[in-house]
């Protein structure tokens, strides 16, 4: 399977802190690739290297083959990546359709003059919207407002308004972070129902939900990948216990 996502040597301090210090990671096309580490072990700073809302000090990014370093975050979805959970892309007042289709107006660069052709004219997106709307499970609430979602059903919105950013790489940052335990099972089962039509790289705290979605998982510690590979490696890597436990 090919590499979609090459890091290398990527590293970044904060003054005489080393948040990430020389990280390689190879992320295969198609698969979920977890990045899993203790608290202050440099999780979200890798994350904000890759989609550029920091500058590394040194290394590079490369995606799809192309040097992609220091790229800004508003140009990641022309590339190809979305980052879901950073910020919020969802608009209250706009219902779950709207949303999405918006967002896939927004990808497929279609122009103010296209739109101020008739909505129908484009079955495309009138189509598309629908499958990643169904594929998020929100069918029975095509036509509500945003703002009148639970709080677990406005995370799988976020997730469908990424997903019309056709992305090839997706960046989810915690997806379960805050949910109730059904709304945690639910996301679950929809992040390892797009592996192989999209390739995900996972931060992720819950060590359950790792171990149960991921193809592959990476461990930083102190700034270092310290263990890769399959969750039942990680499981029973020594190093990485020590790592949790701060020996
Ligand atoms: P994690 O997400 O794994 O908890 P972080 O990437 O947030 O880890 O942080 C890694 C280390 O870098 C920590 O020691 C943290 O204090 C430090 N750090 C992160 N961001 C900054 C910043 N903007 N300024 C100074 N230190 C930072
Ligand atoms: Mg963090």
């Amino acid at each position: 399977m090919s590499v979609i996502l090459q890091c290398t040597g990527l590293a970044r301090h904060f003054g005489g802190v080393f948040a990430v210090n020389g990280v390689d990671l190879a992320v295969r096309e198609g698969t979920i690739h977890s990045v899993i580490g203790p608290n202050g072990a440099g999780k979200s700073t890798f994350f904000n290297l890759i989609s550029g809302e920091i500058l590394p000090s040194s290394g590079t990014v490369t995606f799809d083959g192309t040097d992609i370093t220091g790229t800004p975050p508003h140009r990641m979805p022309h590339l190809g990546i979305s980052r879901c959970f950073q910020r919020t892309n969802v608009f209250p007042d706009l219902t779950i359709h709207d949303n999405v289709w918006a967002a896939l107006f927004a990808r497929m660069n279609k122009g103010p003059a296209d739109y101020l052709k008739r909505r129908n004219a484009f079955p495309d997106i009138e189509e598309k919207t629908a499958q990643i709307i169904r594929e998020v499970g929100l069918a029975h609430k095509t036509t509500a407002l945003a703002r009148t979602l639970s709080h677990g059903q406005s995370r799988m919105l976020e997730v469908a308004v990424s997903l019309a950013g056709l992305p090839r790489l997706l960046l989810l940052d915690e997806p379960t972070q805050g949910l109730a335990p059904e709304a945690t099972v639910e996301m679950t089962h929809l992040i390892r129902s797009l592996a192989g039509r999209y390739t995900i790289l996972l931060i992720e705290h819950k060590m359950n939900i790792v171990m149960e979605i991921s193809d592959t998982v990476s461990v930083l510690s102190l700034g270092r990948m310290i263990e890769e590979g399959p969750p039942a490696q990680i499981r029973t890597s020594q190093r990485v216990q020590d790592a949790y436990l701060g020996r």
